[in-house]
């Protein structure tokens, strides 16, 4: 599909400062049957799959399961399945985990993350969107330095020229606005979180917090490794 810059760019400011609810609405209306929600069940996924419920409980949601997620993790997933009575679609890698240690061997994640990420994380997430024209995933700008600048809308490329919009409805909400959230509506979370987790991943690249830290500094801790790339690899719309 193709979608006008401008358009994109006009309704970017006028929602703005819009509370996250009337954002999830105006995409859904908009892309309806070319809008699916992203999620890897950490907190404010969590809470964006409740508040989308409310919104139109008929937007698909899917997770790309790296074949590294936590036990605690997939038990999540499945009460929030149980919870509002969805069923997530999973995409995975092409290759299974055994898999991947036989064609580039054990632990790949060790010697080369952005290699691993690239296989299990942003390929099969690149299946997953060929079939969209939007995109709602559940990142805030007070995450991380790579994040401050994050629009509520953002226009870009696909691989095969096609047009993406990306929907960020928490863009401007702090960690307290979605905790309060999720723990107001009684939203299924991660148990983790409460073992000193505050951004959760795959398990071989996710540690908990030392007092202090930054909220990401648990990801691929002892590199200078930040994002995983699927929220990278989508070349802005000029
Ligand atoms: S986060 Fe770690 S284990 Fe997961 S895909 Fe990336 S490098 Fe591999």
């Amino acid at each position: 599909m193709l979608m006008n810059p401008q358009d994109i760019s006009n309704e970017e400011r006028r929602l703005t400062e819009a509370p996250p609810e009337e954002i999830l609405a105006f995409a859904f209306e908009r892309f309806r049957g070319r809008i699916a929600i992203s999620t890897a069940f950490g907190a404010e996924g969590c809470a964006l799959i409740d508040m989308a419920h409310m919104v139109d409980s008929s937007v698909p949601i899917f997770y790309v399961d790296t074949g590294f997620a936590f036990r605690e993790t997939n038990e999540v997933k499945q009460r929030i399945e149980e919870k509002y009575g969805i069923a997530v679609q999973v995409f995975r890698p092409q290759l299974t985990v055994p898999q991947q240690a036989a064609a580039h061997g054990e632990r790949l994640y060790e010697r080369d993350p952005d290699g691993c990420c690239a296989m299990r994380k942003v390929e099969p997430l690149q299946r997953a969107l060929r079939a969209l024209d939007a995109w709602v995933s559940a990142r805030r700008r007070d995450m991380a330095s790579t994040r401050v600048a994050l629009p509520v809308l953002e226009l870009v490329v696909q691989p095969d020229g096609r047009d993406l919009c990306k929907v960020n409805p928490f863009a401007r909400w702090t960690r307290k606005e979605v905790w309060t959230y999720l723990l107001a509506h009684d939203v299924p979370y991660n148990p983790l979180y409460d073992q000193g987790y505050a951004s959760i991943g795959c398990w071989p690249c996710t540690r908990p917090l030392r007092a202090g830290e930054p909220e990401r500094a648990g990801r691929w801790s002892g590199t200078n490794k930040v994002e995983c790339g699927i929220h990278t690899f989508l070349a802005a719309k000029k």
